[in-house]
């Protein structure tokens, strides 16, 4: 039973964690299995091969580490770099925010580039340093794909475009903890050198296993990086995956079951095909929002997120008052404003496993809520331009043709 119940289903629409489909939850069902017995390390090694292609990536490395994305930014970080290493690294909204102050911890260097919350990485200036660093100071360019705080989509492509045109060897770490396998994202094409997600978030799992993807320049990096590292050494799983036994400690076997039924429906209905469902679950997500006559707190289309989007409120309604009453009242969970646009925004999360209709009942709920704290929307209208388009473009279910 819920812990506080309330009747039917708790529409979950925070940006993580997501709803976990059926068919996992029940995958997850399960005694425990002997790690060391032939059956997990055959069972982890299709998932090895099977992650990299939500990656995009034929030449990467993945460590499956039991941990969160705050493990797996570690677990890239220390790898890779070693104390006082210049890093630049864009500061746009709570979830850089906490990976700069990681990597201030860590003991680097970091160079931070800040941008106001709802724009994206300043792009213009990382052209300035790169352009000035002759000598090569900088060894790694950090970036959040997705600002869950924001709903901020920055473009990995320019950034790879940058560095290849000023010749700039630093390594390209990205944290795609609310992009990657809900967004275009692409690992190889984008030169990318450590990648890494969460479980919770578009894989639609529980939280417990931060997945981090490493490229033979990184990998290659880690030889000579001198951070501290224990928990977090790739060396340790590398070892392992030379045995054949692949796990230097305890894997939770219900995760990793989760994970297999996961990735299968994904691939069921099909990476592009998920990826084209997140992007029509954002656009009209985008047209509620403008329907309701309110803003979204990502300052340009070209930055909009499909994964999640931050709703700027008039200055006199407080934002976490709508994500309260969302529970207390509609069973809807909501993301609340974070830090500094904390009480002027709310958060839809559509992401992961999430359809059309469901996010129809939460645009609803978001409308009745509107008007509970005394916004003057029009019953409906939110609701009506977002099925004006998806009557238009949702597909047939792929695995029902
Ligand atoms: N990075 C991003 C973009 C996130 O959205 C989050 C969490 O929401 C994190 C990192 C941290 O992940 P975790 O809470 O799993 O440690």
């Amino acid at each position: 039973m819920d812990y506080v119940y309330g009747p039917g289903k708790n529409h979950l629409f925070v940006p993580g964690p997501v709803n976990i489909p059926e068919p996992v939850i029940r995958a997850m069902n399960r005694n425990n299995e002997d790690y060391r017995s032939p059956a997990v390390p055959a069972m982890t090694k299709t998932l090895l091969e099977d992650v990299k292609k939500i990656f995009k990536t034929t030449t990467g490395t993945p460590f499956m580490i039991p941990t969160t994305g705050t493990g797996a930014w570690e677990s890239a970080l220390t790898n890779t770099l070693s104390p006082g290493d210049r890093i630049v690294s864009f500061l746009i909204g709570q979830f850089s925010l906490l990976w700069i102050d990681q990597q201030q911890r860590l003991k680097f260097n970091v160079d931070v580039v800040e941008s106001e919350w709802g724009q994206g990485a300043k792009l213009d200036i990382l052209a300035e340093k790169l352009a000035a660093d002759h000598a090569h100071t900088i060894k790694a360019i950090c970036i959040v794909h997705n600002e869950t705080a924001t709903g901020v989509t920055n473009n990995l492509a320019t950034v790879r475009k940058l560095l290849d045109q000023y010749r700039h060897p630093a390594l390209f770490l990205v944290d795609g903890v609310s992009s990657i396998c809900a967004l275009d994202f692409r690992m190889d094409e984008w030169g990318v050198d450590v990648a890494l997600t969460g479980s919770q978030k578009a894989l639609s799992l529980p939280t417990g296993i931060g997945i981090v993807c490493a490229s033979p320049k990184a990998l290659e990096a880690s030889k000579s990086a001198k951070s501290v590292r224990v928990f977090f050494d790739w060396n340790d799983y590398l070892k392992f995956y030379k045995l054949g036994t692949f796990w230097p400690y305890t894997p939770s076997i219900q995760l990793l079951y989760g994970l297999r039924t996961a990735l299968d429906l994904i691939f069921e209905e099909g990476l592009d095909n998920v990826i084209a469902r997140h992007s029509r679950l954002g656009t009209a997500t985008r047209l509620a929002v403008e329907a309701w006559g309110l803003k979204n707190c990502t300052q340009k289309e070209e930055w909009y997120s499909d994964t999640v989007t931050a709703v700027l409120v008039p200055p006199h309604i407080d934002s976490s008052e709508i994500v309260k009453r969302a529970w207390k009242r509609y069973n809807l969970s909501l993301g609340l404003g974070l830090n500094k646009v904390a009480g002027k925004v709310f958060r839809i999360g559509h992401l992961g496993n999430v359809n059309d209709l469901q996010l129809l009942g939460c645009l609803a709920g978001v409308e009745m809520i509107l008007k509970d704290v005394g916004y003057p929307v029009k019953l409906g209208s939110g609701v009506a331009a977002a099925c004006a388009y998806l009557q238009n473009n949702i597909p047939m279910i792929p695995s029902r043709i």
